[in-house]
């Protein structure tokens, strides 16, 4: 009675005929149910603690009590615990993202607004370094959830600033056309090398891990992109040239897009 999982392979052979694999992935299936549930669990239990130590730290600080040698390590234990709770909320995000089911928000989002909001968190990540502008052809209504959404939008514009020497310039487009919805990201940053491509959206895959650390990077970004689009029928399109800069663009098909009249 127990329920299994099944793979299916089916491979065609000219007209009539036809080769079909059938694979019982039921044990890996449960070990990767398994895998997810733990680190969820994992993260969930560290949110506590993290707010309690940011909290002291955050008391001791302002207090202005703390004697002058300590500081240093003061500021490096609030900047190191910041890291910990983006990685946490991370982790809980992307476990969210691949338990739960597909297409199941549908909430209404306008695209242009989206941009905008994004753009404006981006600037506020840069300080004034970049030059950051939005080019909003013709604004749409994207169906989904507007938290996913927003996280994948987000991710791209913030790996902008990250990996963009100050001074460059980071255009945000979004515009329709017959295949659907496009929103880009274009950066002059450092450039992605060909050969890392097809690994971006592995958990943790890091160019330069150093690199990625120092700007605050967890290497789960481009993880709940993917996981994002995968729930919104979504795709992710990388187009980069090592040293001049990079196009990260996700596409939604017209089913995703609703009339702007009908809003
Ligand atoms: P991270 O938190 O490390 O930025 P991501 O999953 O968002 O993790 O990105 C994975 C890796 O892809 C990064 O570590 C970086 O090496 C590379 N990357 C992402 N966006 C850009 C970009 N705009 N320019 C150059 N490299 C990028």
């Amino acid at each position: 009675n127990d329920a299994r999982t099944l793979q299916l392979e089916i491979t065609r052979y000219g007209k009539d005929e036809a080769l079909v694999i059938v694979r019982d992935i039921t044990r890996l299936h449960n070990l990767e149910q398994m895998r997810r549930d733990f680190v969820a669990n994992v993260s969930h239990e560290l949110r506590t603690p993290l707010t309690v130590i940011a909290g002291y730290l955050e008391t001791l600080e302002g207090s202005g009590q703390a004697p002058k040698p300590w500081e240093r390590p003061l500021a490096q234990m609030q900047e190191q615990t910041r890291r910990m709770t983006s990685l946490v909320n991370d982790l809980l995000l992307l476990a969210r993202l691949e338990t739960s089911e597909r297409d199941t928000g549908r909430e209404k989002i306008h695209a242009c607004e989206l941009a905008e909001r994004v753009a404006h968190e981006a600037r506020s990540l840069s300080g004034g370094r970049h030059n950051i502008v939005v080019d909003c052809a013709q604004d749409a209504v994207l169906t989904g959830d507007s938290g996913e959404l927003h996280s994948a939008f987000a991710n791209l514009a913030l790996n902008a600033v990250k990996y963009s020497p100050d001074g460059g310039d980071i255009e945000l487009r979004w515009w329709v056309d017959e295949r659907g919805g496009h929103f880009s990201v274009r950066d002059q940053g450092i450039g992605i090398d060909p050969i890392h491509i097809p690994r971006l959206t592995e958990r943790f895959y890091r160019v330069d891990a150093g690199r990625s650390r120092e700007s605050g990077g967890t290497g789960l970004g481009l993880a709940i992109v993917k996981h994002v689009l995968l729930r919104h029928s979504g795709e992710l399109n990388v187009q980069s040239v090592p040293g001049r800069g990079s196009t990260f663009s996700l596409h939604f098909p017209p089913k995703k897009l609703v009339s702007m009249a009908d809003t």
